[in-house]
Order: structure tokens, then C-alpha cells, then sequence
């Protein structure tokens, strides 16, 4: 049973969803991501009558402002430059959920929305697997302006959620947990279980690689044994899911053996605030099934209905080797220490910050995002991060800066200052970017 800071003054009784299938918006009429993958889902809720159940609310989609995607991401060099309708649509969306959950209207609700956003992470210079703008992030920081101050986001698409891992790495207030297919398998490679968090939020970033071929058993122990025992110990106000689809065994991107009942149990077990659509590309094998199973066991309603067409045909990794394989791995997420580099800088109004460089590649433009990141050690707060970001197909270079939710008088301090450095620099290749999620 997952715990709850703070014990709800009411409790309401509605499932909020909403639908944006974003017919204009599309990467080629061939692309896995492609506008039909609602189109069945919507059909099959519409003739099962669903939308008609006493409980279900339905909710239409908004637009997200920018100041609210600043708030979790730097889009460079700026806004204008990349085509972000449908994305402001697929996170405004989601807003609006996360917001009538907040104003306890529903006890949760599914955004299920396109085009996804958990790849595309704390610097955006354009679309990187399927995503720009993150709207489980956007939703997170949003919320946390207003009152929610502790969020779980449970990630359980096939694909690392290495954006939204990104966005929340210095952050001890986040928890992020990402279950996906091992990395050395499947795009986008990362998610091992030695990344766990920045310096001053070790911890609070929690990987599951799963092994290609496991299926609902092998998720549902990850789920039981690992994801539910930290949350419980988190303690988060808020439960997001980000609701990656492509774990079915239909599935064309992936090798994984997830049935439509296997997620309706997830998403039983995992109990989300919020579920909101990321990936799933299986438009007709997989998508109306799951979403149906996902949005029933949301309801509280009896999903044990809900069948595909067909049964997983590949070799399933069961029983002794899933228990095996998940002892071992929790064996090597304890063993992980890391020692994090140390820098004196001149921008740097103090010494002896932490240190780390990462890099991002951007498939749909075949480009890197190179990022240098430096972050203030400090035991009261998250600690001001600095980014010096640099794309390099086009060579633009930006600075972000960013000061934490709840922080502490010296961080904000240091983040005003470094600002001022930079901003004072007269450099026509510079964006300088001030995030200030300090309160
Ligand atoms: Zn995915
Ligand atoms: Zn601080």
C-alpha cells in the first residue's frame, strides 16, 4: 500500500480523460508515430461505452502556455524556430488534468494525448525520439508551483525516459523511476542502473532495465519489489505515469511480452494520479486493448475482459529466472558509488562545484546536443545547475541556468550571479536562459 503525505480533505469519485489525436501533426504518413494511433483507441472506448459510465469525466484539450514549459525545459535557440503546435497541445492537455486533479475534481485522470514527449529533455534544440516538449515534466513543475510538492513519475514505456530523467536528475523533490527494455537493446540506450541521480539528489532517479522477452509477470515483480517499496518510502504527493504502450507483445519497436490485462494490472497496482499516453505503436494490435484495460482499471472497473486478438508467440522469460534477475539487479544498483568530479571556474562565485558532461543525440535531425554541467554542492536544497549547452550541427551555444524549487538564500544567490556574468556578455551566438523555479 503506498503512502500519502498528506490525506485528501475529499475524495472524489470522477476519472477524468481527454483526447488529442493531433491529426495535423505527423513525421510521414509511414512513421510509427502517426496520427491513427488514437483513432482506434477512441473508436473501441466509443462502442464498448465507456464515456458513458457514471464515473468518467471527459475534458478537452488546451494549449500550454510557454512561461509553463519554461519552467521545465530551455527551448533553443528560441521558441519560434521549431514547429511546437501539436506538442503545446499534447502538454496543455495533460496541464489540464494534473490541474483538475489538483483541484481534487477527479481522483485521476488519462490524458491520451500525441505526440508523446518523454525523450525530449532539460534543453531542447529540436525533436528527439518523436518528442519536443516533455508533458509529464511540464505538468510536474507546473503543479509544484501550486502546492504539490513531492511527485513520483513512474515511466513504464519500452524506452528509457531519458528526457524526463534529464529534466529532474538535481532534483531530490522528483522521484523518477523508468521500467524499459535493457538499453543495449533498444533506443535510446541509456537506463542503466548506475544512474541514479546528481550529487545532491543521489538516489532520486530509480533505473529498471528489463530483458527483452519478459512479459506481465516479469514487469509485475519489478513493479511489486522495487518501484512500489521506493515510492512508499518517497512519500510523493502525486503519482504521474508516464503511460508508454509499446511494452505489448505486438509491438513493431520492441521485444517485450505485456499483454493489454498485464498493463490494466499495472496501472491497478501502481494506483496513478495521472496517466498520461507516451509511446505505443502497435495502432491496431495493441493500442485500443491497452488503453481500454489502462483507462478500466482506472475506474476501479473489472478490465479481466479485455483480450487481443491474439497470444504472445515469442519465448517468455518466467518464474525463477525473473526473480533471479531482479535480485541480482537490485545486488548492482547498491554496489553504484559514484565520485563526482570537482570544478573551480571563474563564472563560479565559489569553488569546488560538482562536474559532468553528457551529450544527447537528436535522431529525427542526426545531430548532438554536447552539455557541460555544473551543480553547487548544497545539503539545504537541490543546488543551482548550470548547463553550457551546444548543438553541434549548427554550432549555437546556450547558457542555463537554473535555480531549484524550495532553494536555499546562498543558491539563489550564486544562480543571480553566474547570470549576470553571462548575461553581460555581448555573444550573438549565446542564449542566456534564467529558470527560476525558486518560489
Ligand atoms: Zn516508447
Ligand atoms: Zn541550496
Amino acid at each position: 500500500m503506498r503512502k500519502k503525505a498528506k490525506a485528501p480533505e475529499k475524495v472524489p469519485d470522477k476519472t477524468g480523460i481527454l483526447f488529442f489525436p493531433a491529426f495535423d501533426w505527423s513525421l510521414g504518413e509511414t512513421h510509427p508515430e502517426r496520427e491513427e494511433r488514437l483513432l482506434y483507441t477512441q473508436e473501441q472506448m466509443f462502442e464498448e461505452g465507456v464515456l458513458d459510465l457514471p464515473r468518467v469525466r471527459q475534458f478537452a484539450p488546451a494549449v500550454c502556455s510557454l512561461n509553463a514549459v519554461a519552467r521545465a525545459q530551455a527551448v533553443l535557440p528560441e521558441p519560434g524556430v521549431h514547429s511546437l503546435e501539436a506538442h503545446l497541445i499534447a502538454a496543455g492537455s495533460a496541464l489540464v488534468l494534473g490541474e483538475a486533479w489538483r483541484r481534487k475534481e477527479i481522483a485521476n485522470g488519462f490524458a491520451l494525448v500525441r505526440p508523446p514527449g518523454h525523450h525530449a529533455g532539460a534543453v531542447v534544440w529540436g525533436n528527439r525520439g518523436f518528442c519536443t516538449l516533455n508533458s509529464e515534466a511540464i505538468v510536474a513543475n507546473d503543479l509544484r508551483t501550486r502546492g504539490v510538492r513531492r511527485i513520483a513519475i513512474v515511466d513504464t514505456d519500452v524506452h528509457h525516459g531519458d528526457g524526463t530523467q534529464d529534466i529532474f536528475y538535481h532534483d531530490p523533490n522528483v522521484l523518477f523511476i523508468s521500467l524499459h527494455q535493457d538499453g543495449r537493446t533498444i533506443y535510446p540506450g541509456s537506463g542503466g542502473v548506475e544512474e541514479q541521480g546528481g550529487p545532491n539528489a543521489w538516489g532520486s532517479c530509480v533505473n529498471i532495465p528489463l530483458l527483452p522477452g519478459m512479459g506481465d509477470e516479469g514487469f509485475l515483480y519489478a513493479l511489486e519489489n522495487i518501484v512500489l517499496p521506493k515510492i512508499a518510502a518517497f512519500e510523493p504527493d502525486m503519482i504521474i505515469n508516464a503511460a508508454g504502450q509499446d511494452n505489448h507483445f505486438t509491438d513493431p519497436l520492441a521485444e517485450m511480452n505485456v499483454t493489454a490485462k498485464g498493463y490494466g494490472k499495472i496501472t491497478e497496482v501502481l494506483r496513478p494520479d495521472l496517466a498520461v499516453l507516451e509511446g505505443g505503436y502497435s495502432i491496431q494490435g495493441a493500442l485500443p486493448y491497452v488503453n481500454m484495460a489502462i483507462f478500466l482499471a482506472l475506474c476501479g472497473a473489472d478490465y479481466s475482459g479485455v483480450r487481443e486478438y491474439y497470444a504472445p508467440s515469442c519465448e517468455e522469460v518466467k518464474g525463477a529466472a525473473v526473480r533471479e534477475y531482479f535480485r541480482d539487479l537490485e545486488e548492482a544498483r547498491k554496489q553504484v558509488h559514484h565520485e563526482w568530479q570537482r570544478v573551480t571556474e571563474s563564472f563560479l562565485p565559489s569553488p569546488n562545484w560538482f562536474y559532468r558532461e553528457v551529450e544527447f543525440f537528436y535522431d529525427t535531425d542526426d545531430f548532438m546536443e554536447k552539455r557541460r554541467e555544473y551543480i553547487r554542492p548544497c545539503r539545504d536544497c537541490g543546488g543551482t545547475v548550470l548547463m553550457m549547452t551546444r548543438n553541434s550541427m549548427t554550432l549555437e551555444r546556450g547558457v542555463i541556468v537554473r535555480i531549484p524549487f524550495g532553494t536555499c538564500d546562498a543558491c539563489r544567490l550564486a544562480a543571480e550571479r553566474i547570470y549576470d556574468c553571462f548575461i553581460d556578455e555581448d555573444s550573438p551566438m549565446n542564449r542566456v536562459v534564467l529558470v527560476d523555479n525558486g518560489q
